[in-house]
């Protein structure tokens, strides 16, 4: 519509010449049937891909990005257009019920109930996203990788099952983006994901590898606070390492100390820079002699669900974890500003192809 409707548009697309003024510039455009048909072509030979590559590889190159030693991770969802059903099927001798995107043939066979042609799913790579326990979405997905400091996505991938889990599509992205851009492999030496890749073995994986380090937000295995064995004045540990005293006052975390196994926490200070035990109802039971306020060393048995070579109430963790949240505006840049997050197209080949050209408009726009 724009190309046949606004010859400046249709002029920067380069499809009208420079000398051509006249009211008939419209014959320069292509029908919409060639328009989609040269579409399909990129698609199935993997061309947006590939100028996809060479547009982020131009802009590190040309340092319009500079590279950056962390990498930041997210997946993130897209309406599919399609509708599913939900398919039985026998695993280890137990019914298991999974939702699948319909069936079509390819065939333009009139009775498709006999022809031999094989039945395919109409969307490929289409799955449930299960975001909450009550709201669960029929899509596509997309894993994207970036610079965190400069908000750039450096790369979108389309992941084959959009049922899959977020653990397992984060290794293989950051192969992949390796793989393409060669040249920010030994600058990297970090990368940040939220809770759903904090995983022992997986952390392990990027660091034998790739010598990666994989920084996540914590992912509570335990559910409920301890409340047992605690230091005296002291109510419970919460599953992310919180210590909070008996008038309710969160601890402040002031560091380990490894040979005696111990964290040690303070009681903090109110606006006035005086400590909250000086007038504190409880002081007597907890710190009747500290006149600059309660310490506190617990016991790393009182945390066993904390990484103790690695704990998530540390300064330091959670200054490199205030740049994860920048994959969000990346997200929101490409799947709201330059996207739709409604797909008009289906299958996993036009969904990467949607991804790509949207990776294009974003870098050739950055550099413009
Ligand atoms: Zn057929």
């Amino acid at each position: 519509m724009l190309l046949s409707s606004n010859l400046p548009f249709a002029r920067v697309c380069g499809f009208v010449p420079k000398d051509d003024n006249s009211e008939y510039w419209n014959r320069h455009v292509p029908s919409l049937r060639k328009l989609q048909q040269f579409d399909v072509i990129m698609r199935d030979w993997g061309l947006w891909n590939r100028i996809k590559w060479d547009e982020v590889k131009q802009n590190i190159k040309e340092g319009v990005i500079e590279k950056e030693k962390e990498l930041v991770g997210d997946t993130t969802h897209y309406h599919a257009y399609s509708g599913f059903e939900t398919v039985t099927y026998e695993e280890g001798g137990k019914e298991q019920k999974k939702s699948q995107s319909k069936v079509t043939k390819r065939c333009n066979c009139e009775d498709w109930e006999h022809c031999p042609h094989p039945w395919v799913l109409a969307d490929d790579g289409a799955g449930t996203i299960v975001k909450s326990k009550s709201k669960i979405i029929w899509g596509h997905k997309a894993s994207v990788l970036g610079f965190p400091k400069q908000g750039v996505p450096i790369d979108a991938a389309a992941v084959a099952d959009g049922a899959t889990f977020d653990g397992k599509t984060l290794f293989p992205h950051v192969e992949k983006v390796f793989e393409h851009l060669p040249e920010i492999k030994p600058v990297i030496d970090r990368v940040l994901y939220d809770s759903a890749c904090d995983d022992k073995a997986l952390k392990e994986k990027f660091q034998e590898e790739l010598n990666i380090e994989l920084k996540t937000s914590l992912n509570p295995r335990r559910k409920k606070p301890v409340t047992e064995n605690l230091p005296r004045g002291m109510k419970k540990v919460t599953p992310y390492g919180s210590l909070i005293c008996a008038a309710g006052h969160e601890m402040d975390y002031k560091g380990i100390r490894y040979e005696a196994e111990k964290l040690i926490y303070q009681a903090p200070v109110n606006g006035n820079n005086i400590s909250v035990c000086l007038n504190c109802e409880h002081k007597m039971e907890c710190c009747p002699h500290a006149d600059i306020g309660r310490t506190i060393n617990l016991s790393f048995d009182c945390l066993p669900h904390i990484d103790t070579d690695d704990p998530p109430m540390a300064k330091r963790f959670k200054a490199i974890m205030t740049r994860r949240p920048s994959v969000e505006r990346m997200i929101k840049r490409l799947k709201c500003d330059l996207g739709d997050d409604r797909l008009k197209k289906r299958g996993n080949a036009s969904f990467q192809a949607y991804l790509d050209k949207t990776m294009i408009a974003f870098h050739v726009l950055l550099r413009n």
